[in-house]
């Protein structure tokens, strides 16, 4: 006979601990099944930088930002574009969202001993039109980055599965959902055999045994569909041209969207799997955790960015800008790849890496080292690292040899030396001029002291200048984060085809859009991406246990 739980949830990501804590936190007994070993506890979340959107904080109050409800919701509305029937859910969770971000989401995770950062960075900067992107700076960074989120739930976790209310089963990988009389009723899968992989590595998919639960709920909390570049390929939407050829992963091979795929054949919808949030500036990792890993610059706005025929981007398409509105404009170009060209003054400031991994100060909580940031010619330690042995990387004090070392990278597409010193000529010219959206950005920017102090190089003209070695970046598409997902009502509760809720089964985090199916719509502001797990895992595991 099949083993009984309450509540069975299949991830053991951010989503999947929320929602477990918060059942058990109300005397449910709780399963969290999860098809890798327990060194890859947390999922994706323990990669990840820890940016938090939130709203109206006092860490954006002290650093003299001016933010609200009313301006987040806006911004919001504006950048998820919204226009859909099937986007009836997401809106009303977007809503919900904001709303949260603005109001008990700072201190209900610093109840629980997260901590923040104190200088709230900007991602998705727009053009300060109120058309799309933040209005105003918005990203703070989890004291800890990734595994510093993780941090509070791991702790609720111990607790619980040392009084046994949660049960943490690793390498038991969900194949199907069991539904009887129309309700989910628990779930079958395999065993997988043991690993020592390390954390994030691909592992072993070889079938051990299988196993069967019943439960009075499923929470379907897996994830999305990133991992794997052929269900991106796949889904990706004829608007934004045809799939690259090549592109960069960047997320674990375990982000395989099969439980999607699982979740729609017992009768689940599954909504927006057009809607992806990749990034256009994907470098090769050095030294790869998993297949095809690359790491995402968040950059500020100072480069230049050149697509992969040598032609500036347009200037309202600045780095840091619009993510959606760059791959749009690079997938029409013919090439999947495209240039950052900068100096050692820009790429000082400006490059920040995504990855827990990638910023030891900040995930080792080392003020020393966070410091080091403000002082000195050198990037931090890992940019240096990645201007050294980073493959898509030319550090040069010529330019011609600049344009040779392009070239090396891409034979087929060669941007050549006139056309470059074209190009940059150009992009000083109009940085001096003080008019193009570019210098407005920078200037925007720089409004604020923590922007100029650590993050937006003073402008400044790239040729002729002394402010370090030249350098050119190509840049690759990265996957990342799937927007659509399992259609869930406010209360985390999977809908089936005809749009009513399928009695049992509920979903969390990535696996259901981050709530709704999709709560950002085409775009996302960033940081909303952990948020919507912690959202909807706790939205999900508070229902389940209210229902069973
Ligand atoms: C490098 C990086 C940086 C990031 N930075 C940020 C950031 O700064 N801010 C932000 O908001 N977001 C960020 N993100 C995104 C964010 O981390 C993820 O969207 C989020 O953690 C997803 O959590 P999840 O619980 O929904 O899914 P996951 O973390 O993917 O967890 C799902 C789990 O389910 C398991 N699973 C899947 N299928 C099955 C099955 N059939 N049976 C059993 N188990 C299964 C998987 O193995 C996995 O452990 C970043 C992501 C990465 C990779």
């Amino acid at each position: 006979m099949a083993e009984t739980f309450d509540i069975a949830i299949v991830g053991a990501g951010l989503a999947g601990l929320v929602a477990a804590t918060e059942a058990a936190d109300l005397g449910r007994r709780v399963l969290v099944l999860e098809q890798e070993g327990r060194q890859s506890l947390g999922g994706q979340a323990f990669w990840s930088l820890g940016g938090l959107f939130l709203v109206d904080t006092p860490e954006q109050r002290r650093l003299g930002i001016r933010d609200s409800h009313e301006l987040a919701s806006s911004d919001w509305v504006a950048t998820a574009g919204f226009d859909r029937p099937e986007d009836h859910w997401p809106r009303r969770w977007a809503e919900a969202y904001v709303a949260f971000a603005a109001g008990e989401k700072r201190s209900w995770l610093t109840a629980m001993g997260l901590k923040l950062f104190p200088v709230v960075g900007w991602a998705e900067r727009g053009n300060g039109d109120g058309t799309q992107g933040n209005s105003v700076p918005r990203f703070h960074i989890t004291w800890g980055t990734g595994p510093g989120v993780l941090e509070p739930f791991l702790r609720r976790v111990a607790v619980h599965e040392a009084t046994g209310r949660i049960v943490l089963r690793f390498r038991h990988r969900v194949d199907a959902l069991v539904r009887m009389e129309g309700a989910i009723t628990g779930v079958s899968g395999t065993m997988l055999a043991e690993t020592s992989v390390g954390r994030g590595q691909s592992s072993s998919r070889e079938v051990v045994g299988d196993f069967a639960i019943t439960a009075g709920a499923v929470i379907v909390a897996a994830g999305g569909i990133g991992g794997d570049q052929g269900l991106v390929r796949q889904n990706w939407p004829s608007r934004l041209g045809s799939p690259p050829a090549q592109m960069l992963t960047g997320v674990p091979a375990h982000v395989d969207g099969r439980m999607l795929a699982i979740g729609e054949s017992a009768g689940a919808r599954l909504i927006n799997r057009d809607r992806m949030w990749h990034y256009v500036e994907g470098i090769t990792n050095y030294a790869p955790i998993w297949p095809g890993h690359g790491i995402r610059i968040l950059p500020g706005p100072s480069s230049l960015w050149l697509d992969g025929t040598g032609a500036r981007l347009p200037d309202r398409l600045y780095p840091g800008a619009d993510t959606l509105g760059q791959l749009t404009h690079l997938r029409r170009t013919g090439h999947d790849h495209s240039w950052f060209v900068l100096d050692q003054q820009i790429i000082r400031k400006e490059f920040a890496l995504s990855g827990s991994e990638q910023n030891p100060d900040l995930t080792g909580r080392d003020w020393r080292l966070v410091l080091r940031r403000a002082i000195g010619n050198k990037a931090p330690g890992p940019v240096e690292a990645f201007k050294a042995k980073g493959a898509d990387f030319i550090v040069t004090d010529d330019l011609a040899a600049l344009a040779a070392g392009m070239e090396r990278l891409t034979p087929d597409a060669p941007v050549g030396e006139a056309a470059l010193r074209q190009a940059l000529a150009a992009r000083d010219d109009s940085l001096a001029s003080g008019t193009d959206a570019q210098s407005v950005a920078i200037a925007r920017a720089r409004g604020y002291l923590t922007e100029r102090l650590i993050r937006v190089a003073k402008p400044h003209a790239l040729l002729g200048q002394r402010n370090g070695p030249l350098i050119a970046v190509k840049l690759h598409i990265l996957t990342r984060k799937t927007l659509g997902g399992l259609e869930t009502d406010l209360g985390a509760r999977v809908l089936g085809a005809d749009g009513v809720p399928i009695a049992g089964l509920y979903a969390a985090g990535e696996a259901a859009g981050f709530g709704g199916g999709g709560m950002h719509g085409y775009r996302a502001l960033e940081g909303t991406f952990l948020g919507g797990c912690l959202f909807s895992g706790r939205i999900a595991g508070r229902a389940a246990a209210g229902a069973v």
